[in-house]
Parts: structure tokens; sequence; C-alpha cells
């Protein structure tokens, strides 16, 4: 394994910039740049750098050594905390691309060599990349929480019950004679049963995870003048922390990214929905929910003398009464709120964080966050039910395991124990270089 290193930090000109160095030739890039052995591991040692061919200082500050497999990559990985000033990290990187034992890492490989020592499954992988990404305090806390092994952890226990029932199955197979305790269907039954209700509840989240990781996208829709545009510059204003020019945006749809409450939230309303609407009261409204439908979330908006009924709103919806202060009406199911003197909408904005995931911090369970894992158990609980099937019609044993084997396996693709190769470049690629 070659020994690679890069910058760690984001490029650009900083108080303090890392490099990072992981592989055999670790503790010769501290000698070569420091003059001296590396420092004991994991204690900080001051230190000057030189360009190993001139002699010439380069800069002063920190090194650390970390001895494989305690490190992050599991390798050995030396850490160079200097000065981030742009001339500083060039000559530094310039030093390290001149010794022969090191070359540049590529995006996401400090990690990748972590996952192929054992030190992180897939998903905790995958928990560091949205971690990096996190824009918003309830995608860190699920990155973090994913990043620390509690998806992995689920997974890898519901593999290991596989596993137990998968070694009964054998066991019939083995030794169809042999005085198996208990017969197959009532030894493996309730297990299959249990698992089968455990997967299909957790399949079953309202996709709270993924939107949380994706964003949420809420539209708001309504009559003309029921106050659309007056609520999302209220929402906006308030809570307007990510504010972004984001491709996606279409022209005649005005989207605004906000952080609700830790939620990221991508509201729309229009200039283009509204004229539509006001061209032919009814069928406009018709046809902006029609264009609302491929929203996560709607907001349906009426106002006292602009409709007030919610005919339109579906199930799910979130029904917003505006001008309370006109005299505005909430109701069963209706938020009543004020987009002109504000009232309700810290209760709107309770509903629209509840709805849009971040519920889930109460959760006891970690929730899914990528396609990826869905189709992993989807495929999961496919093969689970037919074991189940294969069961209780009374088939051979053999037929049960088989399928056993590939529920089993399926979970295992998910955390990367078996049988990943073809994936990996794909999850790897949106890392950025230095991880
Ligand atoms: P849209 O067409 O649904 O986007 O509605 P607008 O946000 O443009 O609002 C239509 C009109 O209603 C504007 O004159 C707003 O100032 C007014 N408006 C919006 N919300 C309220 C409210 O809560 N109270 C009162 N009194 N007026 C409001």
């Amino acid at each position: 394994m070659e020994t690679i290193y890069a910058l760690s930090t984001a490029p650009g000109r900083a108080g303090v910039a890392v490099i990072r160095v992981s592989g055999a030739g670790a503790r010769d890039a501290i000698s070569h740049l420091t003059g001296a052995e590396a420092p004991r591991p994991r204690e900080a040692a001051l230190r000057r750098f030189r360009d190993p061919e001139t002699g010439a200082a380069l800069d002063r500050g920190l090194v650390l050594f970390f001895e494989g497999p305690n490190s992050f990559s599991g390798e050995d990985v030396a850490e160079f905390h200097i000065h981030g000033g742009r001339a500083v990290v060039a000559a530094m990187l310039r030093c390290l691309g001149h010794m022969n034992f090191l070359r540049a890492a590529m995006p996401g490989e400090f990690t990748r060599r972590a996952f192929e020592n054992g030190k992180m499954d897939l998903t905790a992988v995958e928990g560091l990349a949205d971690l990096i990404d996190a824009e918003t305090e309830a995608q860190r806390v699920q990155a973090l929480r994913q990043m620390e092994g509690a998806l992995g952890a689920l997974y890898e226990g519901w593999r290991a019950r596989l596993m137990k029932a998968l070694a009964y199955a054998e066991a019939e197979i083995d030794f169809p004679d042999e005085e198996v305790p208990g017969d197959l269907i009532a030894k493996l039954g309730p297990d299959i049963e249990t698992l089968s209700r455990e997967i299909a509840a957790h399949l079953d989240d309202g996709r709270k995870g993924e939107r949380l990781r994706d964003g949420v996208e809420v539209a708001i829709v309504g009559p003309p003048n029921a106050g659309k545009s007056s609520l999302l510059n209220r929402l906006a204003r308030r809570e307007a922390a990510i504010v972004s020019d984001e491709a996606g945006t279409t022209r005649d749809v005005l989207e605004v990214r906000l952080d609700l409450g830790g939620v990221p939230v991508t509201l729309a309303d229009t200039a283009g929905l509204r004229e539509a609407v006001g061209a032919v009261e009814q069928e406009g409204v018709r046809r902006a929910l029609a264009r609302a439908t491929k929203a996560d979330l709607r907001i349906v908006v009426a106002a006292p003398g602009e409709g007030t009924d919610f005919t339109l709103a579906r199930d799910g919806d979130i029904r917003v009464m505006n001008k309370t202060d006109l005299g505005g009406r909430a109701g069963e199911g209706v938020i009543g709120v004020s987009a002109l003197t504000g009232e309700g909408l810290d209760a709107l904005e309770a509903v629209l964080r509840e709805k849009a995931g971040a519920a889930y911090e109460a959760q006891e369970h970690p929730l899914i966050t990528r396609a990826r894992h869905r189709e992993g158990l989807a495929e999961c609980a496919a093969s689970l039910g037919r074991a189940g099937d294969a069961l209780r019609a009374g088939r051979d044993a053999e037929l049960v395991a088989e399928d056993l084997r590939l529920a089993a396996r399926a979970l295992g693709r998910i955390t990367g124990r078996v049988d990943v190769e073809d994936l990996l470049d794909v999850i790897f690629r949106d890392f950025c270089i230095g991880k």
C-alpha cells in the first residue's frame, strides 16, 4: 500500500492548515521534514519544518504521529499542523511531493483505507460524508449518529440474527436424521416473522431520514392574496440561515432555503404559480396544486375574503388560515396565523419541523438516510418473506437456507461486510481530497 498525503483542511487562507500522511512512510515523512524522529504516538510536538533538499525553513508547527492500527485510517498516520497561508501549504506539499515514497491522495482515499482496514463500515463512511456536508443542526445530529455506527449496528444486529437462523437451517440440511430440537418451523418461524416486522417498520419511516439529508421540499399553495408570499417572507426572515442561489431553482418558482429549527427546508412560492392562480381562480389553484405534488410537504393557505375552505387540501397537507388579525379562524386541523403580526407562526413552524423530520431525534432507532439502504432493506425483506413462505409450505430446508443467505447478503452489502467492490467507487467519489 503506497503512502499518501493531502491537505485535509479546506484550501485557502486560514489560521491553521492540516496536512495528513497515511501509510508505512508516515514516520519517514516526519523525519525528513523535521530532521528528527517522529514524536511518541498521539503526543503533539512543536517542530521546525525544513525543505529536506535545501535545509531552508518552511514553517514551525505541530506534528502528531498515530501508530497503526490506532489511527483514523488504520495505518501509520502523520499530521502536520502548519500555518494556513497559501505559500506555506504550497511549500510543504511541494516537499512532500518530492519524497519518492509518497504520492498525492485521491478523493476519499484516507476514508477508503479506514473502511478497508475495518475501522468503519460503509454506513459510518456515509455518515462521515454527511457530517462534512451537514448545513443544519438536525443534519449534523443525524450524520454524527450514523458515523458513530448506529445504523451499522442495527443492520449488523439483524444480520447476526439471520446468520443464526441460517445456521439452524443448515444444521437441518447437514444432519436431517439427527434430533434437531423442535422442528424447523417452530425454531425459525417466529424469528423470521419478528425480523420481517422490524425491517418493515424501519422501512415505513415516511422517508424522514432521507428528507433530512436531502432537504425537505415544501410548497405553499392557495388562492391569490391569501398571503402565500407574506408567509414565505415571514418564515424566511425569521429563520433564514441558509440563503442559496443553488441550482434547481426553476425560473418561475421562487425557492428559499431555510434552516427551520435544524431541518433544511426548501420553500417554494412563486411568481409563476401566482399568475396561473390569478388567471382562472379555481382551475389555477388546481394547476398550482398539481405542480406542488412533487413537493414533500404542502402548506395550503386560506384567508378571510380570499377563499376559506380547504377542499383542495389533501391528507398530509398542512392547513393554514392566514390573516387571523382580520378575523381568520383556526379550526379542526387548521393552524391560524397572521403573516402580518407573526401570530401563530411558532405553531406553524413546529408542525413543519415535526412533519419534516426533526422528530427523529427523539426516536429510538436511527433512520434510513439513503436510497442505497432502502434498496438493500427491500431486497432483504423480500428474501426473508420468501424464506418464511418456503418454511410454512414445508419446503426443503435448503430452499429456506438459500433465501436466508440472500437476505443476510443484502444487509451485508449495506454495511459493506460482503461483496461491495462495485459500490466503493460510487460511495467514495463524493468525498473531497484529504478525507
Ligand atoms: P399571495 O398572493 O397569496 O402571495 O398573497 P400576498 O402575500 O401577496 O398577500 C396578499 C395581501 O394580503 C397583501 O396586501 C398582504 O400585505 C396581505 N396580507 C398577507 N398576510 C396578511 C395577514 O396576516 N394579515 C393582513 N391583515 N394582511 C395580510
